[in-house]
């Protein structure tokens, strides 16, 4: 297979393997600082209009067994007693906020991990019971969970379903049998089509996969292989991640190092393969790295120019504020972030004791906002009138305008357009945008050790 050099090799020395952030908040989280307490996200939630409603994310930080590949904040346990006794503190986290912000109205739901399913179908009820009653759930758009295949139980789909989720993602990553091996996670094609069926069965439609390429022993070919199979089980969302091999942070990546890391033309490659088997099947490409189907409510909110991104990803939450619940989870609103501890310890002391676990995050500027502004509508669209943006939100425009210098090469590589203000990104790589991005971010430039690379 070929690349597809469109903007040729000078565009791809532009950004091919460079690192930066994926600008799920801007700033990016690793610039949060310790000074912010729970205190200041106490303030910020009693500051909210009364009517308006909120988006809730919570996290389950548990999984069964260590995938190889993962970058989650997660611990192995096989102690039923061990997440119990973390969803009754994350009951009376939710309390805490309920007791601050009100019972609010609730916009959408969304459980990560994790491994959200290691919770027992009773744990699912008591949870989502104990939430209606802090929380106003009647308009709510969307209760979605993060589900593992491998644990997918009959009783969990009836409870879920009594709960009113309708969305699932199911972590597949590859179908194939030699990487799944090397990645230790054992999920055949044949058992995620049994729980697809299963949910579909009982009642929960909708469906995403997460997919992964830059994992080892893979190929343009076998990444093609796994999207192939992926659409005939005719998810309704496929997310489509370069792989992050971040071993000085996670550290049992350096065992997948022995297999060998695709690099990042290799990488491309993948992307591509992938890309163009999702998009010949009728799959509309949203953002940077998903894909839906045309009746999807992701494919809608593209078309009305309504896709947002946030902590989750892309997404159709229209809601302004999203509140984060449990260890390392990230609230976002209208005066900045606010993440709580990471580990489960210090966020159950602090729960426990009737404080928020908040212990770090970051106080926006008006700056910051049109910055996170222009980087986020980029992310989304690929093209960003910035003197509108400015305008919307009183500021000036030369300003962010002074970014424009540092993307001359891009420029230059026929990577973007730029009239005026209003700038397009008009390569075909959708993974360099990161890059373009990245002119606008203020932060990032002098440190990017943490980040994975694009592509
Ligand atoms: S199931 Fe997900 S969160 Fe858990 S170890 Fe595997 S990749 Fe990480």
């Amino acid at each position: 297979m070929e690349l597809n050099l469109n903007n040729g090799a000078e565009a791809l020395g532009l950004w091919l393997g460079k690192p930066a952030p994926r600008y799920t908040s801007y700033p990016p989280a690793p610039f949060f600082h310790t000074t912010l307490a729970g205190n200041d996200c106490a303030r910020s939630l009693e500051a909210l209009p009364l009517d308006e409603p909120v988006s809730l994310y919570l996290h389950i930080p548990f999984c069964r067994a260590l995938c190889l590949y993962c970058g989650c904040n997660m611990a192995v346990t096989q102690r039923d007693a061990r997440v119990e006794a973390y969803l009754e503190t994350v009951k009376r986290e939710a309390s805490l906020v309920a007791n601050i912000a009100g019972r609010r109205r609730v916009s959408h739901l969304h459980f990560g991990g994790g491994t959200p399913n290691i919770m027992t179908a009773r744990a699912m009820q008591d949870l989502f019971a104990h939430l209606n009653r802090v929380f106003d759930f009647n308009s709510v758009h969307e209760i979605a969970m993060e589900l593992d295949p491998r644990a997918v139980t009959t009783e969990q789909i009836t409870a879920l379903a009594s709960c009113g989720v309708t969305r699932v993602s199911l972590g597949i990553q590859d179908f194939n049998a030699e990487v799944q091996k090397v990645i230790q996670r054992i999920q055949p094609y044949d058992m995620v089509a049994r729980v697809c069926d299963e949910l579909r069965g009982g009642g929960i439609n909708r469906i995403n996969f997460d997919l992964i390429y830059g994992l080892p022993l893979q190929t343009p070919e076998t990444v093609v292989k796994t999207a192939q199979q992926a659409v005939t089980l005719a998810p309704d969302r496929i997310a489509l991640f370069s792989y992050a091999h971040v071993p000085q942070i996670k550290k049992q990546q350096q065992a997948l190092e022995a297999f060998g890391i695709p690099d990042a033309a290799q990488r491309l490659e993948m992307e591509q393969a992938a890309r163009d088997t999702l998009t010949g099947r009728k799959y509309q490409p949203v953002g940077m790295d998903h894909f839906a189907v045309p009746d999807d409510s992701m494919t809608r909110a593209w078309e009305e120019g309504t896709l947002r991104r946030n902590f989750q990803g892309y997404t159709d939450d229209a809601a302004t504020t999203l509140i984060g619940l449990g260890a390392s989870s990230i609230s976002q609103t209208p005066d900045g972030f606010f993440q709580n501890e990471r580990d489960e310890r210090p966020y159950r002391e602090a729960v426990d004791n009737d404080r928020f676990a908040v212990c770090r995050g970051f106080l926006t500027s008006a700056e910051d906002r049109v910055r996170a502004a222009i980087i986020e509508r980029l992310m989304c669209y690929s093209t960003c009138d910035i003197e509108e943006i400015c305008r919307k939100h009183d500021f000036d425009v030369n300003i962010p305008a002074s970014s424009y210098p540092a993307l001359a090469a891009f420029e230059a590589a026929g990577m973007i357009r730029r009239e005026g203000h209003v700038l397009s990104f008009i390569s075909p790589h959708r993974m360099a945008i990161r890059l373009i991005c990245q002119a606008f971010d203020t932060y990032t430039k002098s440190a990017t050790g943490t980040m994975s690379s694009a592509a």
